[in-house]
C-alpha cells in the first residue's frame, strides 16, 4: 500500500507556485491566460501536494429543489479505483446526503467550504468548493480520495485544501474577467483594447527579432449607414455579426487576431505574414463578403422569406518589419487607416496597400 506523506513544506511550496501563477496572469504570459491552462496547472498542483489516489473536478451544473446535479469534468484515477467516475458523466445527488459515497460533495457545496471524511478501512476523502459566479459558468467542486490512507487527514491538509480552492477560484475569476474585458459583445471578436495590445506585442518583438514582419488590415463596411437607415438597426447588427463570422472563419488558419475596432470597422492582425500574402488573404475575405447574401429582417427583426441584402467592404493593409522605422501601435493603425481611406476614395469594395511614399496604389506588393 502506498504511503502518503504530504508535509507542510510541500504545501508551502505549492501555495507559492499558485501565487506565482496568479501573479503571472497580470504579465500577459499566454500560457497563464489559456483557459485550459488555468484549470490544469492549479489542479495538478493540488493533486500532487495532497497526494490523492484519485482526483476529480466536478462542475455544479444545476440545483433543482433538494437535488444537486454535478458533471464530472476531469478524473485522474491512474489505478482504476473508481470506474464509475467518467468524464462527462452527470450525477444527481440529494442535498440531504442520502448517498454516503457523495456526502463530501454535498457538504462542500452546502457549506461552501472544504469537507472531509475518514471511513476506517475505506480510506478518506476530501472535497473543496471552488467559487464561480453563475454567469461565468457556476461553481466547481474539486477533491480527492485516498485509498491507502487510513490514519485520517491532518488539520493542515484540510486548511491547505481550503486555501488552494480559494486560490483556484481567484485564478479562474481573473482569467474570465480578462477574457470578458477583451471581447466585443456584439460580434465576439477581440475589442480595440485587445488589438492595440496585440500590435504592441508585435512591435516589441521586432526589436528582438528584426527579421520578422507582420501586417494589419483595417476594414470598413461600405455605405453601412444606408443598411441601418433602410432596414433598421437590428438588420445592421446582424450584418456586423455575419461579417465578423466570415472574417474569423476565413482567417483561422493563418493569423492571430480579428477584432472589431469601432462601429463597422474591423482590424485584423496577421503576425509573421508579409504584405503580399496578407493582400491575398484580405482580398479573399473581401470577395467572400461581396458574394454573401445576408438574410433580410423586418423592422421587428423577423427574417423576411427569400429576401437577402448584400454589402461590400473596403480594406487598407499596412506592413511592418523589424527594419521599418520605429513606430507605436497608433502610427501603424494610422497607416492601415490611410490605405483604407484611399480604398474609399477610389470607389470602395477594394483593398489598398499602404506605401510609405506619397504615391499610393491599389496593387499588392510584387
Ligand atoms: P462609408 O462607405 O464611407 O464607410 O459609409 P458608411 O455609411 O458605412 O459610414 P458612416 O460612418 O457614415 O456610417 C457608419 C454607420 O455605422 C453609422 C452608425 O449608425 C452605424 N453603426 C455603428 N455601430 C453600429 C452598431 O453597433 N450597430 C449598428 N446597427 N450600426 C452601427
Ligand atoms: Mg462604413
Ligand atoms: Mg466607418
Amino acid at each position: 500500500m502506498k504511503k502518503h506523506v504530504s508535509n507542510a513544506r510541500l504545501i508551502l511550496n505549492a501555495l507559492g507556485n499558485m501565487t506565482e501563477f496568479l501573479k503571472n496572469q497580470d504579465t500577459g504570459d499566454p500560457d497563464t491566460l489559456d483557459p485550459d491552462e488555468c484549470f490544469n496547472y492549479p489542479l495538478e498542483i493540488i493533486r500532487q501536494t495532497l497526494l490523492f489516489d484519485i482526483s476529480v473536478l466536478y462542475k455544479v451544473s444545476n440545483v433543482i429543489e433538494d437535488m444537486l446535479i454535478l458533471e464530472v469534468v476531469r478524473v485522474l484515477d491512474p489505478d482504476g479505483h473508481r470506474m464509475d467516475l467518467k468524464e462527462g458523466r452527470k450525477l444527481r445527488l440529494y442535498l440531504d446526503a442520502r448517498d454516503r459515497r457523495y456526502v463530501n460533495e454535498v457538504n462542500a457545496f452546502s457549506t461552501k467550504r472544504t469537507s472531509h471524511i475518514n471511513v476506517s478501512g475505506m480510506g478518506c476523502d476530501i472535497m473543496g468548493y471552488v467559487y464561480f459566479p453563475r454567469d461565468f459558468g457556476g461553481a466547481y467542486l474539486v477533491g480527492g480520495d485516498y485509498f491507502g490512507k487510513d490514519t485520517g487527514l491532518h488539520d493542515f491538509e484540510i486548511s491547505a485544501m481550503d486555501i488552494m480552492c480559494n486560490m483556484l477560484s481567484a485564478i479562474l475569476l481573473k482569467t474570465r474577467f480578462k477574457e470578458k474585458a477583451e471581447i466585443d459583445d456584439l460580434t465576439g471578436l477581440a475589442n480595440s483594447g485587445k488589438i492595440r495590445h496585440e500590435t504592441e506585442r508585435i512591435l516589441k518583438r521586432f526589436r528582438r527579432k528584426p527579421s520578422s514582419c507582420a501586417c494589419i488590415a483595417m476594414g470598413d463596411i461600405d455605405f453601412f449607414k444606408k443598411v441601418n437607415d433602410t432596414y433598421g438597426h437590428i438588420q445592421g447588427d446582424l450584418v456586423l455579426k455575419e461579417v465578423a463570422a466570415i472574417i474569423s472563419e476565413s482567417l483561422r488558419e493563418y493569423f492571430d487576431i480579428a477584432g472589431r475596432y469601432g462601429g463597422e470597422e474591423f482590424l485584423l492582425v496577421f503576425d509573421e505574414t508579409d504584405g503580399k500574402r496578407t493582400m491575398e488573404i484580405v482580398e479573399r475575405i473581401r470577395k467572400t463578403i461581396e458574394a454573401h447574401r445576408f438574410q433580410q429582417l423586418s423592422d421587428t427583426g423577423r427574417p423576411v422569406k427569400d429576401k437577402y441584402i448584400q454589402v461590400t467592404m473596403s480594406f487598407g493593409v499596412a506592413e511592418m518589419t523589424g527594419k521599418s522605422p520605429a513606430c507605436d501601435p497608433q502610427d501603424w493603425i494610422g497607416k492601415a487607416d490611410k490605405a483604407l481611406y484611399d480604398s474609399k476614395q477610389s470607389g470602395r469594395n477594394r483593398t489598398t496597400f499602404y506605401q510609405d511614399s506619397s504615391a499610393q496604389g491599389e496593387d499588392a506588393p510584387k
